[in-house]
């Protein structure tokens, strides 16, 4: 990849998204655009010697006319935006997930338009048929089986739709997408507590609570028999990279093919902390499918590559991440209330943990419709008797605004 190419990394302020910005400029690549909807202050990773395009105005890749700007000029596109976060999250807010529609379609447009060479979008192994997911002793998912089309309800369908978007846009467009579908990424920087945070992250922060707390229980989701693949976020962006500049046209995976267990996975965050717990299981919770692996001949077969960091060192990294940010927040009195679970419905209306009532946003956040998209409703059309959101937020009515989202859907 050279190094004086110009790059856009969306859903920057992200996990996957930050990475992936250190990653080319440690490479050398000079000019690199980083957007993301959330305000600077909550990105995991900030570097002031990108170009940051932050917070609803500037960031938001639903926006057309944002996406015009990022993409104006630009030689790649890297398309990580998206509302997304653990079971608990895609399974309670499937409309929210499904309207990163608007983000990976005005994105495709706008760098279909800026003439951009390469285009990569981050699919997810949430768009394979849940039929073939529903033994622990899974065989492991070979791209093939996305169809018949039985993606995770919600998040895998847009997924799933996006991916096929890219393929037309290089057929009927000539545009060079690229697809990886990516298994459970982990690794520090990442979401660690909140509701949106993955079984590694939050496996971590639940021993490192019961160590810091001196409370040696641990909840689990499930019954702790699923089982999953976890690959260490090194890898993945060594992936994208390499996928990115590669003719690989299809969707492919780019996960660990190490199958382990939940309960396995909470062996080895013991391990690392040196303790045993207690553990309950919390069978009512989101636990997503029953097993899932990743089949890497194909990636293997055109890299001579697969993610190959083994879990216990990754997790041992990312215990050490959690552990330190853990601590700078709770101590021994406060540590239970990390483990409160925040899974519930719409509990999340916005990415990342900034929700603020007192935002000018307030109206469009809480509906998860980007500023500026399409007109507003008729004050007429609002639910009778309900007061408009930002109006009920803050106890005095708006006029022209809409209606909160609850209330909207009864
Ligand atoms: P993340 O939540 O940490 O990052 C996504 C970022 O996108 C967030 O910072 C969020 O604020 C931003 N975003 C959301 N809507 C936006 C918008 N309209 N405009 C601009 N930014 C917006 O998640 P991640 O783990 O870094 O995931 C990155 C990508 O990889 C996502 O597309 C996700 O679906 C995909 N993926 C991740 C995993 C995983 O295990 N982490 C697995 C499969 C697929």
């Amino acid at each position: 990849m050279s190094k004086n190419l110009s790059v856009v990394i969306t859903g920057a302020g992200g996990f996957i998204g930050g990475h992936l910005v250190n990653h080319f400029r440690r490479m050398g690549v000079k000019n690199i655009r980083a957007a993301d909807i959330k305000p600077l202050d909550e990105w995991y990773q900030v570097f002031r010697d990108v170009e940051n395009f932050a917070g609803p105005i500037r960031g938001d890749c639903r926006d057309f006319k944002v996406c015009r700007k990022l993409c104006d000029g630009a030689d790649e596109v890297y398309q990580l935006a998206a509302d997304m976060g653990g079971m608990g999250f895609i399974e309670n807010n499937k409309a929210l997930c499904m309207l990163s529609v608007l983000t990976n379609t005005h994105m495709l447009l706008a760098a279909q338009e800026a003439g951009v060479g390469r285009f990569f979008y981050a699919s997810s192994a949430c768009v394979y048929n849940a039929e073939k997911q529903k033994n622990p002793n899974i065989t492991a998912l070979r791209e093939a089986d996305a169809y018949p089309g039985l993606p995770e309800d919600g998040y895998g369908w847009e997924k799933l739709f996006s991916e096929r978007m890219c393929r037309h846009f290089r057929e009927d467009f000539g545009i060079r997408t690229r697809v990886a579908r990516f298994h459970n990424v982990y690794g520090p920087n990442g979401t660690w507590e909140g509701g949106r945070e993955k079984a590694p992250a939050a496996i971590c922060r639940k021993v490192i609570a019961a160590v810091v707390s001196g409370k040696h229980e641990i909840e689990i989701w499930g019954d702790g028999t699923q089982t999953r693949s976890f690959m260490y976020i090194d890898d993945c962006v060594r992936g994208i990279n390499l996928i990115t500049h590669s003719d690989i046209l299809e969707p492919i995976n780019l996960g660990s093919s190490e199958l382990v267990s939940i309960n396995q996975l909470v062996d080895i965050a013991e391990d690392i902390a040196g303790v045993k717990l207690k553990r309950h299981y919390k069978l009512d919770a989101p636990r997503g499918v029953a097993g899932r692996n990743s089949d890497n001949t194909k990636i293997v077969g055109y890299l001579k590559w697969e993610p190959d960091t083994r879990l216990r060192v990754g997790m041992e990294k990312t215990y050490r991440w959690i552990y330190d940010e853990f601590t700078a927040k709770y101590n021994a009195k406060t540590a239970h209330l990390s483990s409160v679970s925040t899974f519930t419905k719409g509990s999340h209306p916005i990415p990342g943990d900034g929700f603020n009532p007192e935002s000018k946003f307030m109206d469009t956040w809480t509906q998860g419709i980007p500023a500026g998209y399409g007109e507003r409703a008729p004050a007429k059309k609002a639910a009778k008797g309900k007061k408009p959101a930002k109006a009920a937020a803050k106890g005095k009515a708006k006029k022209g605004a809409k209606p909160a989202r609850k209330a909207a859907r009864r």
